[in-house]
């Protein structure tokens, strides 16, 4: 699962962004502002992983308890280098030490509102941190490839379940108010994915799951033939599946818009290893891949892109891109 960003920013914040020997001011890896490669921190784990121990015994931790902050020591390059070089210098212990004593003196230079940012940022975190894995961000492509790919969105159950979960524990979250366009970015997200539930929800076989997964109902189908009847519900089932299609393509645009607003106010290296989410789907008969990266582009970065079903049925053909049916 590696780092949480609660962890990033507790260790970050309280280092006050600089080394814990020479003092030297740091920025995170991916930090586009960091021209300066040698100024680039690195979060070093006190009892180190198995992979690369160099200090304690991997065994005494599991990996979440590694990974945490109070595991970890925020370091220059030339630093790391050198206590990893060192270890029988830079016992756990003396690590251990040079980490509170460098926290102690960061805290004596805070005034209480450096206090209280730091505590409201640690409490976006955690939220954000809660919204990441409910949301599954990691395997986004996996999510987007069966909602979007074949003849009709199929969804995994786990996935909705803890979609069914976060929309509303969103809506109800009581913020720091601290950075509002943060809090605007996370309701629109949370907006969007009820939409998303509820228009899936209309012709979803939400009984049965079949390998793990939730499909759209086929409802077009009828043991009686008859012509019209049939054309009139193929129009009506693709115009369905275009909407689920489009509102996902937005529900990736929102979420990217949350990790934009995150590296701006919270953590500038978050998710920055992973990138952008991208939306993955096989398309045409040879089920070609294909990836598209959709965002609020210009004047759609406000503080809520989305309006509403009602209205996104037609903004959706204005957006950067939309998958199956065309504007009416
Ligand atoms: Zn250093």
């Amino acid at each position: 699962m590696g780092i949480s960003l609660r962890a990033r920013v507790v260790l970050w914040g309280r280092s006050g962004g600089k080394c814990a020997i020479c003092k030297k001011a740091l920025v995170a890896r991916g930090d586009l502002a960091a021209d300066d490669s040698s100024a680039i921190g690195d979060e070093v784990p006190l009892v180190a992983r198995a992979a690369d121990a160099k200090r304690g015994s991997c065994d005494v931790f599991g990996p979440e308890k590694r990974d945490q902050h109070t595991n970890l020591i925020l370091l220059c390059q030339e630093d790391h280098r050198l206590i990893d070089a060192q270890s029988a210098k830079h016992t756990v212990e003396r690590l251990r030490q040079i980490k509170a004593a460098h926290e102690t003196q960061v805290a004596a230079g805070w005034s209480p509102e450096d206090k209280r940012r730091q505590q409201d940022d640690e409490v976006y975190a955690s939220s954000i941190d809660e919204w990441s894995s409910h949301s599954d961000l990691d395997h986004w492509g996996d999510i987007s490839a069966a909602l979007i790919s074949g003849d009709a969105p199929v969804v995994r159950k786990s996935w909705y379940d803890a979609a069914r979960e976060l929309a509303p524990w969103l809506l109800v979250r009581t913020w720091p108010g601290r950075y509002p366009r943060l809090e605007y970015a996370l309701g629109n997200y949370a907006w969007v994915l009820s939409d998303l539930l509820s228009v899936f929800d209309r012709h979803a076989d939400l009984e049965h799951d079949w390998d793990g997964y939730l499909h759209t109902r086929k409802f077009y189908k009828s043991r009686e033939w008859d012509e019209a009847r049939y054309s009139e519900l193929v129009k009506k089932y693709d115009a369905h599946v275009s909407l689920v299609c489009d509102l996902f393509l937005e529900l990736t645009r929102t979420a990217n818009y949350v990790c934009d607003h995150v590296r701006e106010y919270l953590f500038s290296g978050f998710r920055q290893d992973q990138g952008a989410l991208v939306v993955r789907c096989n398309i045409g008969f040879d089920l070609r891949t294909s990836f598209l990266r959709p965002e609020y582009r210009g004047a759609e970065r406000v503080e809520k892109p989305y309006r509403g079903l009602d209205d996104f049925r037609t903004r959706r053909y204005t957006r950067d891109c939309f998958i199956g049916g065309r504007q009416p």
